[in-house]
């Protein structure tokens, strides 16, 4: 197995980070390895090594045990259960964790784990980006997603068993999950508690296997969701798609999918919260002796009067032309862009020699006159 790095490395947080610390940077990392998303080579394998990390360091028993033995007893715990099937195997992890620490080091949390392996527990959460449209943003669009869900079987409700009778107590370990062992170990021989084998510490045993999902509890489904984006949404705000993350362990729930948003940009529109800025050009005499334009609103164009004596950059505002969102009503700001001929016609140029030899004083005539 290759050199492991450290777990809070991994996540890129202090040893002394809050589990609220934890989570964000685990957010951060995992919206941006997941499959899903990030196709580059190497992104899986990160992906893991980022949900490995979290596994342990947002669990305040394992963060403990990590803290005090490093990977040295994590490795062996890995490699022991079904972590090379990936991340959605995470599942068995306590009950890994329980039966290595549990008998030989004497740390004394073998008992809580025991009682913690066969309640339900609640699945990771899923994470993952979306791209819309800069107009889809902005008044709001359903998007069909197509994702693969682990989903309780609903025949069986998660127990695996054709019918609640078909469900006895493990003859094995006579329902406690684990079962006594002695072992070798570079500590000397120890007592160990391990995981049962015969039920893998359900403490349950199925007599019948429910014929939807053979037992497994579960079905593995590729399903369509209509995800809602809501009207004025802005790029890094995250959806939340209740219970289609990972499954749940012992009948726990699914986790939650959150989508975060990325928004496209717009040639021509440029969004700043609920406001719109835009730049029109405009040539020096529509300027100098005003006009009405068609300014482009994402609800259509609308009559801007430009007035007389515009100065370039001054900008317009045309109220409520912004986005409508939950947070209010933005509005439109236009800048205007003078734009100074490069090139005249001859008739241009007869034109505008008249303007100047009528010109009572030019501005740089004035300015001159000001160092006087
Ligand atoms: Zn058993
Ligand atoms: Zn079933």
């Amino acid at each position: 197995m290759a050199e492991k790095r450290d777990y809070y490395e991994v996540l890129g947080v202090s040893k002394n980070a809050t589990p609220d610390e934890i989570k964000k940077a685990y957010r951060k990392l995992a919206m941006k390895y997941h499959p899903d998303v990030n196709k580059n080579p190497g992104a899986e394998d990160k992906f893991k090594e980022i949900n490995e990390a979290y596994e342990v360091l947002s669990d305040e028993q394992k963060r403990q045990t990590y803290d005090q033995f490093g990977h040295a007893g994590m490795d062996g715990a890995f490699n022991q259960g079904g972590f090379q099937g990936g991340f959605t195997d995470f599942g068995d992890l306590g009950d890994i964790f329980g039966s290595f620490f549990g008998g030989g080091f004497g740390s004394g949390f073998g008992g809580s784990s025991r009682r913690q392996s066969n309640q339900p527990r609640q699945g990771q959460d899923r994470y993952m980006q979306m791209r819309i449209d800069f107009m889809d943003a902005i008044f709001g669009k359903t998007e069909t997603i197509s994702l693969e869900v682990d989903e309780t079987c609903k025949h069986c409700n998660g127990s695996g068993a054709e019918s609640p009778s078909d469900v006895q107590t493990c003859p094995t370990c006579h329902g406690s999950g684990y079962v006594m062992s002695q072992q070798r170990t570079p500590f000397g021989v120890i007592q160990q508690q391990s995981v049962c084998p015969d039920c893998h510490g359900t403490g349950k045993k199925v007599s019948r296997s429910c014929h939807v999902c053979h037992g497994k509890g579960y079905e593995h489904k590729r399903v369509k969701l209509d995800i809602k984006i809501p009207a004025g949404i802005q790029t890094g705000q995250q959806i939340r798609i209740a219970q289609k993350g990972e499954r749940g362990t012992n009948g726990g729930p699914n986790g939650d999918l959150y989508i975060e948003i990325i928004v496209n940009p717009h040639p021509t529109f440029k969004r700043e919260n609920n406001d719109i800025h835009i730049k029109v050009p405009i040539s020096a005499i529509d300027a100098t002796i005003g006009c009405t334009v068609q300014v482009p609103t994402v609800y259509g164009d609308v009559d801007l009067k430009i007035p007389e004596g515009t100065q370039p950059n001054t900008k317009f505002r045309l109220k409520g032309k912004g986005v409508k969102s939950r947070s209010g009503q933005g509005d439109e700001y236009v800048e205007v862009a003078v734009e100074i001929p490069k090139k005249l016609s001859r008739k241009e140029r007869e034109l505008y020699e008249q303007l100047k030899s009528g010109q009572s004083d030019s501005p740089f005539e004035r300015f001159k006159r000001a160092f006087k």
